[in-house]
């Protein structure tokens, strides 16, 4: 079977520390709001101030928790996760808040992010932990990069954690959100390029750490302010602390104004939903046609396409109605309805869409399945043209910071033309916007941001082997 995702998100962390809140359903909220980072598996865990409990399993947030597992996680403090597998299988034992048992108690860890020296935290570790502590790495119970960094900070003994983590953090390369918890103190922390987005937020009586803004609304926060790149933030009864564990050298994610972030989130102050309304502008600007119709495909495509409407005075409608949640039902599919394929997921709306000269907009081509599958089923139920505007510029390098974008070799877009490209997906015409024009309507300095998936320039290093692989020395 094809495979029609697009690119898949990586995590959403969230944290609280609220003695007087029901931290595990303030919690389950965040999570919820945080649910299209990551749709594999989702847990909780908090503490009562004297033991930390951690409950998670496979599934969206609403499979895992019910009211009744919720109730049973009273607690004054908790962190979250909601995760998408992008190292580590997909298994149960990947799934976080990982939990790690030091010498003074415990110690619950979740990050979004990917970590790209592996290798160097491995023999760290291994450097670290006496010959007693040897075999515990080689039982680790899980094997994503996680689980290493919260094995590393257990090794430490009973030096308090705000002092272990101000050694561990500078040693962690490419790029991380954490939040982390011991019985009494919330801890979050973001890495030098602040490649993930995380925020701080304030509630009259606590405080809350999430991946986006969109997470502290829900759960009725008030958004205080990003956490930092490099910074470290321990938040207890003796109130908020802060340190710096590494200079800032901001690289925000560009992918995230495009796709991952939700669009009612902001980042870095600008509002994601305008961002991508601007970036259809523009798209209109450099890719004009003659249409009848601009259509979204839902959802990420929606503001850009709006954005392409405004810009080029074709009327915007609603061609496709998305079946939000059948891709991430647990039940398999039948050969049957698998050979439905994008209909699981689309449906065009023929009245709208029979003998009219379509704009389509949508956030970016990774295989090119989805949009072939696409631009058939458009023609099948009437579409005069097809022309296909993408509101990313072509993706041509894997992302080793987070985003599974499928490997080089998957990619539609290297070592073809735009032209190669439209033919392969059968539309009348194709328009990517350029890195200049996007960088543009995201207002932020291209100095400050990773475009690395599409002009190859990786802003901090990644893993030797694949810097072999894709032949970046200057990456390694
Ligand atoms: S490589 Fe692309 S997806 Fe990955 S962090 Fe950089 S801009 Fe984002």
């Amino acid at each position: 079977m094809q495979s029609f995702e697009g690119p898949k998100e990586e995590c959403g962390v969230f944290g609280v520390w609220a003695p007087e809140e029901d931290v595990a359903q303030l919690t389950f909220f965040g999570l919820f709001a945080l649910q299209h980072r990551g749709q594999e598996s989702a847990g909780i865990a908090v503490s009562n101030l004297h033991r930390i409990m951690v409950y998670k399993d496979m599934g969206l947030v609403s499979q895992v928790f019910d009211e009744a597992t919720l109730k049973s996680l009273p607690g004054r403090l908790a962190i979250g996760h909601t995760r998408y597998s992008t190292t580590g299988a997909s298994v149960w034992h990947n799934a976080q808040p990982t939990f790690k048992a030091t010498q003074q108690g415990g110690l619950a860890l979740a990050h979004n992010g990917n970590l790209t020296n592996t290798h160097e935290l491995e023999a760290w570790l291994a450097e670290l932990a006496p010959s007693e502590r040897v075999p515990e790495k080689k039982t680790m119970d899980s094997t994503n990069d996680t689980s290493l960094v919260t094995a590393i900070m257990a090794t430490f003994g009973d030096e308090p954690l705000e002092s272990v983590a101000m050694q561990v953090l500078p040693r962690l390369k490419g790029a991380f959100c954490l939040t982390f918890m011991t019985e009494r103190t919330l801890y979050a922390a973001r890495d030098p390029q602040g490649f993930r987005p995380l925020v701080l937020g304030r509630l009259s009586n606590g405080w809350v750490v999430a991946s986006e803004t969109a997470a502290l609304d829900i759960v009725g926060a008030s958004f205080v302010r990003e956490v930092e790149p490099g910074e470290f933030i321990a938040i207890d009864e003796r109130g908020l602390r802060t340190q710096r564990f590494a200079e800032a050298k901001p690289k925000g994610c560009i992918f995230e104004y495009v796709y991952l972030a939700r669009p009612d989130t902001t980042i870095a102050g600008h509002g994601v939903h305008s961002v991508r309304v601007r970036i259809g502008r523009k798209l209109a600007e450099e890719y004009p046609v003659d249409a009848d119709l601009v259509i979204p495909v839902p959802e990420s495509g929606t503001p850009s396409a709006i954005g392409y409407a405004q810009g080029s005075g074709i009327p915007y409608g609603q061609g496709l109605v998305k079946n939000a949640y059948v891709g991430r039902t647990f039940i398999q599919p039948s050969q049957t309805i698998r050979q439905l394929g994008i209909r699981l997921k689309l449906n065009p709306l023929r009245e709208v869409i029979e003998g009219k000269r379509l704009v389509v907009v949508d956030d970016s081509i990774v295989r090119g399945n989805t949009q072939r599958a696409l631009v058939r089923m458009l023609r099948e139920a009437g579409a005069k043209e097809v022309h296909i505007r993408i509101s990313s510029p072509p993706v041509e390098w894997p992302c080793f910071y987070g985003i599974d974008f499928a490997t080089r070799a998957e990619l539609i877009a290297p070592g073809l033309t735009v032209d190669e490209i439209r033919r392969s997906l059968g539309a009348d015409s194709l328009g990517y916007i350029s890195l200049d024009g996007l960088t543009e309507a995201t207002q932020v300095p291209a100095d400050q941001l990773c475009r690395a998936c599409f002009d190859g320039k990786y802003p901090n290093s990644i893993p030797p082997a694949q810097a072999e692989l894709l032949n970046l020395e200057e990456a390694k």
